[in-house]
């Protein structure tokens, strides 16, 4: 999504406003890939305040994230805004400013900046996820194993113990 800036760059205090879906291409971060079933809405306004442009822009939409525990892909709703400062001259060792160059701005890099901020630092399909099964690898989401009978006796034991710390203080109680 490209926008045409000549006419805001011309005076302080013009504005500009757009909105329309901008397609993010799949990208990698952490390790991961983070997907795009379809375009995120834009929406924002472009303002001259004399030495620089600034942006505000709010975003919805849909992103793919992998989950931490279960590995599988799930939807992660996007809703934020952001605000941005444009130059057209690069403003070294400012990671708050984002150049630009001529009389277009092209959003998907400011955009795609803003929505690293927003992937969450723990990524999980919903929040009852069992995982994989740490033995034998299945999603326990999806099925169950034999693994988990092993699981179900250390209960057992858990229990056991229980009892018999009962037992023990129930006695102490007594002398
Ligand atoms: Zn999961
Ligand atoms: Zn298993």
């Amino acid at each position: 999504m490209k926008l045409d800036i000549a006419e805001v760059q011309r005076d302080t205090g013009s504005s500009l406003s757009f909105d329309g879906e901008l397609l993010i291409k799949d990208f990698q971060w952490q390790g991961e890939t983070v997907g795009f079933p379809g375009p995120l809405q834009v929406e924002g306004r472009i303002t001259n305040v004399g030495d620089m442009l600034i942006l505000n822009a709010s975003v919805k939409g849909t992103a793919i994230l992998t989950c931490r525990l279960c590995m599988g892909d799930f939807e992660y709703d996007l809703d934020f805004s952001f605000e941005a400062k444009l130059k057209d001259t690069p403003v070294q060792d400012d990671p708050d400013y984002f150049a630009y160059q001529g009389f277009q701005i092209d959003l998907t890099d400011i955009v795609t900046e803003f929505l690293i901020l927003e992937i969450p630092s723990v990524r999980q399909c919903r929040e009852d996820c069992k995982g994989l099964c740490p033995i034998c690898g299945v999603n326990l989401n999806e099925q169950s194993c034999k693994c988990t009978d092993a699981e179900d006796s250390d209960l057992m034991i858990d229990e056991r113990l229980e009892a018999l710390k009962e037992y023990y203080t129930g006695q102490s109680k007594e002398v």
